[in-house]
């Protein structure tokens, strides 16, 4: 796409909400009912939006890595997710105004306050807000009713060094925070409660009785682990493989007040990549080891500080900051696709996940984070090396084999300490105890075994059974030998690199980054986003509704149509210009006009929205450069170098 000066006005939220709004992208939910907190609706252009972003990331990761695309269900009964641990753990900590009732998640509270805090130090020192996050800070100074107060430069250091470890704090830990910076409720200015754990699903029932509870899930993953055996019979018993799924997830937020930032029904696209412990190479590593990130460490937070630092995927890898090379390999396959779809890399960073703020199976996990003016830096995507946690405990609440079993090339050969049994006289001594008391010597490891056996050479040996009684085992029952073994088989559980996208916090982000507006027309707006994503491609305007313009308005649209293209015609009765900032607004990328020199001479002017800049051409010859441009084969540059400026007004009769 061609250059163009965005900045010409600043970022203003409250005309972009009005757009979004007006041109129906995505509205409340429910709305003439009054509406539900964190539901949205999608309208025409933000519905095909996200079906664009969803095609892309599909072409971009399942068709380009060959995975696996499940589409699995969304109600699931309860013991996936006692097994998984989402009905211990799956909660944020909220608290409860001690006057009114009012229910705030408890994090936000501490940051939404503290942040007031810290722009009422900035007035009153005559700073000029953060830029970006000037709406941001405006509304949360409303919120926490904070005025200009300056703070110790010892109380900003502090305030900043929390903020910086925000989501590393246990509930009672966000307590404290609380009572020690005297946090009350900014809207009643009532104090809180200690903070609660709130389970975020939603439960339900399956069945005419209810006697299966279930829930709603809060993410797709357990779909593709619990399918684990079918997807690797699919790939003929290999590994690595990649399953993925775009699906929808639903966790009861305990305030949704941000938008899309945070909904309580919600699309997530997700890919669960099934590695060998030992292995974590990946073969298509070297394609992406020069790509840079901006990078925010978990040492740096741990020391309260937020500043990031450049480094190549390569080069975080072999200094161990990135786990290992699939993790990395991942995250620059995210930045990628961010990129692709428009996000603006100023505004993108990937975030490492503090001690305690990442699951305690995990072995590493990073957030690609994207700034915008509701959330400030906001978690898009999560990707996290799941270690073999997931198919660990679905395996062992089912008592399923979630393995892979590897023919190994040399036979491993090994020798082992075993027991051998002389079950009559077992049998005679212990009677029923007989069986825990072979478990109990078949549960020793090698130097067990071995202990035994010596113990045994001095005449009696006694062993404690796992319900904790003892027997005393003599030489007459049992030898210890050690014996030679051949493998032929490695079996082992996979562990999982899991990259997790919310579709919808990215398309608003998105949506953010691609508004600006024109110093001549600031009333509307434009959304630059790239071709592959917007809604429309082409709009296709006919000077006049007069029936001569029919033909040619079919020919163009059919062309379109027939070349993949998805273009719209707008015979509206409104002047051109008029109908160009309409399109503007919904991001349509380009333009063609069919006037009256359309009908004489088979011209066509091709507009593109950023630059307003137009040429002109045959119309075979506009067509097959808009269709290059949609597609991505050309750039604008390119296009103009075929086309010819175009100075005219339009041809009129
Ligand atoms: P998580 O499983 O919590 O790491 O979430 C995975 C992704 O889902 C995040 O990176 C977000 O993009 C998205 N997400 C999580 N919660 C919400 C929410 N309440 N609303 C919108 N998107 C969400």
């Amino acid at each position: 796409m061609s250059t163009v000066n965005k900045t010409a006005h600043a970022f203003d939220k409250a005309r972009l909400d009005a757009l979004l709004n007006r041109r129906f992208f995505y509205a409340p939910a429910f709305e003439i009912y009054g509406g539900v907190a964190g539901l949205y609706d999608y309208g025409p252009p933000g519905s095909s939006l996200q079906a664009n972003i969803i095609s892309e990331w599909r072409r971009h990761f399942i068709v380009e890595e060959s995975m696996l695309e499940l589409d699995t269900t969304i109600m699931t009964p309860a013991p996936v997710f006692e097994s998984s641990g989402h009905v211990a753990r799956f909660a944020d900590w909220m608290v409860k105004d001690s006057g009114n009732g009012e229910v705030l998640r408890a994090d936000h509270l501490v940051k939404n306050v503290l942040e007031a805090r810290l722009e009422g130090d900035r007035e009153a020192r005559g700073a000029a807000p953060v830029a970006a996050a000037a709406d941001e800070k405006k509304k949360k100074k409303k919120q926490a009713k904070s005025t200009a107060v300056k703070l110790d430069d010892a109380v900003v250091a502090e305030y900043e060094s929390i903020l910086a470890q925000l989501d590393n704090y246990t509930g009672p830990e966000l307590g404290g925070l609380m009572r020690t910076h005297t946090i009350t409720n900014p809207s009643s200015g009532n104090p809180v409660g200690e903070p609660q754990q709130f389970n975020l699903m939603f439960a339900s029932s399956i069945g005419p009785t209810g006697q299966h509870p279930g829930f709603l899930r809060p993410e797709t993953a357990q779909g593709h682990f619990l399918n684990f055996s079918r997807l690797l019979e699919f790939n003929n018993g290999r590994v690595p493989f990649a399953s993925a799924q775009v699906g929808r997830a639903f966790r009861n937020e305990i305030s949704p007040r941000a938008g899309l930032i945070r909904v309580r029904e919600f699309t997530m696209a997700e890919i669960e990549h099934f590695v060998d412990p030992l292995d974590k190479s990946h073969p298509r590593f070297a394609e992406v080891a020069d790509v840079e990130l901006v990078l925010l460490d978990k040492y740096v937070q741990a020391a309260g500080q937020s500043t990031t630092r450049v480094m190549t995927v390569g080069a975080a890898v072999a200094d161990g900051v990135i786990a290992n090379e699939t993790l990395g390999y991942f995250v620059a396959r995210i930045y990628a696709f961010l990129l692709h779809i428009g996000i603006d890399p100023a505004r993108l960073r990937f975030r490492q996940h503090m001690a305690n703020e990442m699951a305690h199976y995990a072995a590493d996990c990073w957030d690609a984070e994207i700034q915008n003016s509701v959330g400030g830096w906001t978690e898009c995507v999560g990707c996290a090396d799941r270690a073999a946690y997931d198919l660990s405990v679905h395996a062992a609440a089912t008592k399923q084999s979630l393995v892979v079993r590897e023919a190994l090339k040399e036979p491993v050969v090994e020798e082992r300490a075993v027991a051998e049994w002389d079950k009559k006289a077992l049998g005679k001594a212990f009677k029923g105890d007989a069986g825990a008391v072979t478990s109990a010597v078949e549960a020793l490891d090698e130097a067990g075994l071995m202990r035994l056996k010596g113990e045994l050479a001095q005449g009696s040996a006694t062993i404690k059974t796992a319900a904790g009684k003892e027997f005393t085992l003599e030489p007459t029952m049992l030898a210890i030998e050690r014996k030679t073994f051949k493998t032929f088989v490695r079996e082992y559980v996979p562990n999982v690199i899991e990259p997790s996208f919310g579709v919808g916090r990215i398309l608003y982000c998105l949506l953010e980054h691609s508004f600006w507006s024109r110093e001549q027309d600031v009333d509307r707006g434009v959304l630059s986003l790239p071709a592959v994503v917007a809604p429309t491609k082409v709009l296709i305007v006919p000077l006049s509704a007069r029936a001569e313009f029919d033909p040619l308005v079919k020919e163009v649209s059919l062309r379109l149509r027939k070349a993949g293209v998805h273009a719209r015609v707008d015979d509206s009765n409104t002047s051109i210009g008029k109908r160009y900032s309409r399109n503007d607004e919904l991001g349509t990328p380009f333009g063609v006009t069919l006037d009256f020199a359309s009908v004489q001479n088979r011209t066509m002017t091709l507009r593109e929205r950023d630059t307003m800049d137009q040429r002109i051409g045959a119309i075979d010859d506009v067509l097959g450069a808009v269709v290059a441009l949609v597609q991505g084969a050309i750039t604008w540059e390119e296009a103009c170098a075929r086309l010819p400026r175009y100075d005219g007004v339009q041809a009129v009769e």
